[in-house]
């Protein structure tokens, strides 16, 4: 039966993580993150003005958040919004907690919030927030109070005409309840729209807690085809197994795909059959409720099969590889190791843009995150639209106008990179620019001017 991974090997793992991670946290998450407009600015015709004005956020918040812990001492937190830009609607993006939260991740991350809005042409700008906190090390009364404070500190800052959070990594919809109740006492009112994937019962959408791994699973579903790949002769190996990785394995293996490989933070499984992967959800969520909500133990404690690190993962001879954990995990130390034949972002920014520019040269397709991925912000919208209409939809009609986007602008991305011949996140950028682009230029002041007099 089970073969426990042993401590040291679970030490290593996360050491080689981290160490990893901060060498190439050094260089600038949103420099890289923004480097990616350069290529698409030059197949579209967008102003100047427009242009410098999606250099910049437009505002970020950064606040300290007391926190009572459960033995009476105080710490205090950091904590951030930025909402990057709002021409087109409210700013949309979620809550990360997570010890490596800084200012630059969480601006990177309303970057690819507000292009990822354009694309999918929702009515919201892009923005984002975290903590910079382990939260498996609160109990979950202090994740509460945590919560809680976060949303006093920057009540001012939200609300669901101005900006509208929900969850990322390592936030649920648990927690999205609590904010909501939060902003709700802070206003005097009911304010189901201030969050989105929050529980059904207070005013959540059917089908957003499987929404971002559903997303992927149509654009999967619907690309893969269009290089003669069917589930039958497709392996997949799948980096993260939360909220968006272990919904799109799952949906993959029920569609006949052959998932050979997943990983969490600790390390992963490998069998190359194919793995049972609803016994290993399973498996995830019966082991839920130690160290607060999260999943105090790992894919690698379960089974029969061979362990293997995420570096193993990441280099694995399959067809399909979707990282769904965290950014910055293709980079230019793995690059060339990478054999799989096409990528799909689950994650935000999993793949550095210098990683980019050497898949690219060894004729993978990289199908970027703000296509993939944008499943979760899509149903999202609908249950914005929901809690401001009072009528609340059914699952079947969620995922069927959920399906209808994804394929739809997953269909418009290709056919961008095949009329440019870029690749698809150049295409992906080129489609979200040109909505923005005009939004900003409706919106702007040059055409008062000429040679720089009003007119
Ligand atoms: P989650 O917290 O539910 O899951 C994250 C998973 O990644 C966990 O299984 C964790 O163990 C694993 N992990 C963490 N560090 C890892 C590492 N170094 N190597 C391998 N695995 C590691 O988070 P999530 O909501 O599934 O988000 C995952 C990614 O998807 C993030 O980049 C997030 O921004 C992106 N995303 C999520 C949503 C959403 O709706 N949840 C929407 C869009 C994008």
């Amino acid at each position: 039966m089970a073969t426990k991974c042993s401590q040291i090997y679970k030490m290593r793992d996360l050491i080689e993580v981290e160490s990893k991670r901060e060498q190439i946290m050094s260089t600038s998450l949103f420099s890289d993150a923004s480097s990616r407009l350069e290529k698409a600015l030059k197949y579209v015709s967008i102003s100047e003005d427009a242009i410098e004005r999606l250099k910049y956020p437009k505002i970020s918040l950064s606040v300290s958040i007391p926190l009572r812990m459960d033995d009476g001492s105080l710490r205090i937190f950091q904590g951030y919004r930025v909402r990057y830009d709002d021409t087109r609607g409210p700013g949309k993006g979620g809550i990360r907690y997570h010890p490596n939260v800084t200012i630059d991740e969480v601006q990177s991350l309303a970057f690819w919030m507000t292009f990822k809005c354009a694309l999918l042409d929702l009515p919201f700008g892009g923005a984002k927030g975290g903590i910079t906190v382990n939260p498996k090390e609160l109990s979950r009364q202090e994740l509460e109070r945590l919560s809680r404070g976060y949303i006093e500190a920057i009540a001012d800052f939200i609300g669901p005409d101005v900006d509208i959070p929900a969850p990322d990594v390592y936030t649920n919809e648990m927690i999205m309840g609590w904010m909501m109740d939060q902003y709700s006492i802070i206003q005097r009112k009911s304010s189901p729209g201030v969050v989105t994937g929050k529980p059904v019962t207070m005013g959540g959408s059917q089908g957003r807690d499987t929404a971002t791994g559903t997303g992927a699973f149509y654009v999967i579903n619907s690309l893969l085809p269009k290089f003669g790949k069917s589930p039958a002769n497709t392996t997949v190996a799948v980096q993260g197994f939360g909220n968006a990785g272990s919904v799109v394995a799952d949906l993959l293996f029920k569609a006949g795909y052959k998932v050979v490989a997943v990983s969490d933070s600790v390390g992963g499984v490998y069998a190359k059959d194919g793995l049972d992967i609803p016994s290993i959800r399973r498996y995830k969520s019966e082991h839920k409720q130690i160290a607060a909500i999260y999943c105090a133990d790992s894919v690698c404690n379960i089974v029969e099969h061979e362990n293997i690190t995420n570096e193993d993962l990441l280099a694995l001879d399959v067809d399909v590889l979707i990282p769904a954990a965290l950014e910055n995990q293709i980079n230019f130390q793995n690059a060339d190791s990478i054999k799989a034949k096409y990528i799909f972002e689950v994650a935000n920014g999993p793949v550095t843009s210098e990683a980019d520019r050497i898949l690219n040269k060894k004729g993978i397709y990289v199908f970027p995150d703000i296509l993939v991925n944008a499943g979760g912000v899509t149903v999202s919208y609908f249950e914005w639209v929901q809690n401001r209409s009072g009528l609340y939809w059914r699952l079947t009609e969620v995922n069927e106008r959920l399906k209808e986007r994804m394929v739809g602008e997953a269909e418009r991305v290709w056919a961008i990179s095949q009329e440019f011949a870029v690749d698809l996140r150049t295409a992906a950028y080129i489609h979200g620019l040109n909505r923005l682009g005009e939004a900003l230029d409706a919106k702007g002041t040059r055409d008062y001017y000429v040679n720089g007099k009003i007119h």
